[in-house]
C-alpha cells in the first residue's frame, strides 16, 4: 500500500479515487435480480440523468468505455459513418465502426485542431452518411471540440445520427445531450467521475433506439435496445460488477452535496484557468506551449508542447518526487506532456503540483 496523499496523481485517466469512494467496494454482494439491485439502480436514476442532463434513463454498463463506442457502432451505424478525427480516440472510433464491416469517411485534422462546424457541413453535403462520431474531448491532445455547434450543424441533415465519445468531457464541463440533441453520449468510469476503472455509462435520443431496431445483426452483449429496457426497469442486462455500482452511487451522492454537477462544471473551468496562467507566467521561458488554441482547449487535460526528447525525463523527474503526470500519447509522446486535472482534483492541489513542475523543468 503506497501512503502517498490523496492529489497527486495527475493521469487523464485513470485518475485518483477518494478514499471515501474507494471504501465503499468492500461491501458485501447482492443478488443481481433482487430488490436491492432495483432499488440501487432506482437511486441513482435521477442523479445520472442531472450528470448527463437528460431525461433518458442512462445507461450502465460494466466494461470500460470503449466498449460502448463498440455500441454506439453496432446500434446507431446503418451503412456509413463520418469519423471525425483529431487523435487518438478518434481514430479508434472510426477503426472500430470498420472492424465492425460499416462504410467509414474520416474527416481528420492535425492533433491539437477540432474540425470547424463548417468543414463538417462541407463534409456531409460531399458525404452521404447515416451518422457522424465524434470525440468531445481528445483526451490524446488536450483539444475540445465545439460541441453544440457541430451539433447543430449535424442536425441540418436528416436520419444523421450524433454519437459522441465524451470521456473526459462529461463531468468536467457541459455536455447538454438534450438540448443539444447528441444521440447518444457515452463515458467511462475512470476520467472526469473520479472512480476505478470499469464501468462505462451513457446516455440516448428516442431516436437512437429507434435507429438500433432498424439495425440488423447489432449483437446481443452491447444491444442498445435490452440495454435501455433493462434500465427502464431498474434492472442490470447481466451481472454487474457490484462493487463499481457502490463506488458509482455514492461518488454520484458526493457529487450531488457538493454543488452538482455544475460545481463540478466551475471547478474543472478554474483548473484549466490555472494551467493557462502558469503557462503564460512560467511555462513559456521554460519551453512550454499549449498544443490547442486558447479556445479548444480541454478543460479535464492539459497537452502542453515541451523541448523536443525531454517529455519522458520531466515525467520521470516528477515521478521522483511523488508526483504523478502523463507522457504524450502515441506519435506526441516525445514533444508533449499530459496532465489530467480531473475528477476530485482542486485548483490548490494543481498549484502545487506547477509549482514542482517548474522546479523539475528548470
Ligand atoms: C480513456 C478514453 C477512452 C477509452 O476508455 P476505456 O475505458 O479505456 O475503454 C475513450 N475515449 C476517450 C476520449 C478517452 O479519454
Amino acid at each position: 500500500m503506497t501512503t502517498t496523499p490523496f492529489g497527486r496523481f495527475f493521469l487523464p485517466g485513470p485518475t485518483e479515487v477518494h478514499p471515501d469512494v474507494l471504501v465503499l467496494m468492500t461491501r458485501p454482494m447482492i443478488a443481481h435480480r433482487g430488490r436491492a439491485m432495483s432499488n440501487l439502480l432506482a437511486g441513482m436514476l435521477n442523479p445520472l440523468r442531472a450528470l448527463f442532463r437528460t431525461e433518458c434513463h442512462p445507461l450502465i454498463g460494466t466494461c470500460s468505455a470503449t466498449a460502448f463506442m463498440e455500441m454506439a457502432v453496432r446500434s446507431g451505424i446503418r451503412s456509413r459513418v463520418l469519423s471525425l478525427v483529431s487523435g487518438s480516440f478518434g481514430k479508434r472510433f472510426a477503426a472500430i465502426a470498420q472492424a465492425c464491416g460499416r462504410d467509414v469517411v474520416t474527416l481528420e485534422v492535425a492533433p491539437g485542431k477540432t474540425v470547424d462546424p463548417d468543414m463538417l457541413r462541407d463534409a456531409l453535403i460531399r458525404t452521404e452518411v447515416d451518422a457522424v462520431t465524434l470525440v468531445h474531448s481528445e483526451t490524446s491532445t488536450g483539444a475540445l471540440a465545439p460541441l453544440e455547434q457541430l451539433a447543430e450543424v449535424v442536425h441540418e441533415f436528416d436520419g444523421v445520427m450524433l454519437l459522441v465519445d465524451a470521456v473526459t468531457s462529461l463531468a468536467g464541463c457541459p455536455v447538454e445531450t438534450d438540448a443539444w440533441k447528441l444521440d447518444f453520449v457515452l463515458t467511462g468510469s475512470q476520467k472526469a467521475l473520479a472512480l476505478p476503472p470499469g464501468l462505462a455509462l451513457a446516455a440516448h435520443s428516442d431516436r437512437m433506439i429507434e435507429r438500433a431496431k432498424s439495425v440488423p445483426e447489432r449483437g446481443g452483449y452491447l444491444d442498445i435496445v435490452s440495454y435501455a429496457e433493462a434500465a427502464e426497469n431498474n434492472q442490470p442486462t447481466n451481472t454487474p460488477c457490484v462493487s463499481l455500482l457502490y463506488a458509482l452511487d455514492g461518488q454520484l451522492k458526493r457529487n450531488e452535496s457538493a454543488g452538482g454537477v455544475e460545481a463540478r462544471w466551475q471547478r474543472h473551468r478554474e483548473m484549466l484557468e490555472a494551467m493557462e496562467r502558469w503557462v503564460d507566467q512560467k511555462g513559456h521561458d521554460l519551453g512550454m506551449s499549449y498544443l490547442p488554441a486558447k479556445d479548444r482547449r480541454s478543460w479535464t487535460v492539459s497537452c502542453l508542447n515541451v523541448r523536443e526528447g525531454t517529455g519522458r525525463t520531466i515525467q520521470h523527474a516528477m515521478a521522483d518526487r511523488g508526483w504523478t503526470i502523463a507522457s504524450g500519447y502515441g506519435e506526441l509522446k516525445h514533444h508533449t506532456i499530459r496532465i489530467g486535472h480531473m475528477g476530485d482534483h482542486t485548483v490548490s492541489e494543481l498549484e502545487e503540483l506547477l509549482g514542482v513542475l517548474e522546479e523539475v523543468a528548470a
